[in-house]
């Protein structure tokens, strides 16, 4: 057997990486975030390839994309209940575990509307942006 046989292929490696970074992120990425962070660690990654992995991905059910203010996100799935806090100043969003919303499934609203599930995205400023703000 070659060394190379033992060593993880390219496609591998690049796969670990981008599911890896989506995992550790701070909330759902770009695919320009994701390529700029992934080239800290593989810095001949191509765009095309970011795609073509994100795809991958998607179809083994590791990450699913979140539409927010006519943009997709990429987002490692498995998060549990959560929601988005879009920074009006860095832009960065941020997965929050805190739910503001409480209407569990099954909720009936006034006129016989019965919940089974809920999206809210909230906009402000990140703790780092209201920190620089007020200083
Ligand atoms: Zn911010
Ligand atoms: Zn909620």
């Amino acid at each position: 057997m070659s060394v190379a046989r033992l060593s993880p292929s390219r496609a591998t490696r690049q796969r670990e990486l981008l599911s890896r970074l989506l995992r550790e992120a701070e909330g759902p990425l770009s695919v320009t975030e994701l390529h700029r962070r992934a080239l800290g660690e593989l810095p001949s990654l191509g765009l095309a390839t970011v795609y073509r992995t994100l795809k991958l991905l998607q179809e083994q059910q590791e990450v699913h994309t979140v539409l927010l203010d006519g943009e997709n996100l990429y987002e490692a799935t498995g998060r549990g209940h959560h929601h988005h806090f879009s920074c009006r100043q860095c832009h960065k969003v941020f997965t929050l575990h805190t739910c503001p919303l409480p209407l569990p499934a099954g909720t009936v609203m006034e006129g016989g509307y019965v919940v089974e599930a809920h999206e809210v995205t909230l906009y402000g400023l990140c703790p780092q942006c209201a920190a620089a703000e007020s200083a």
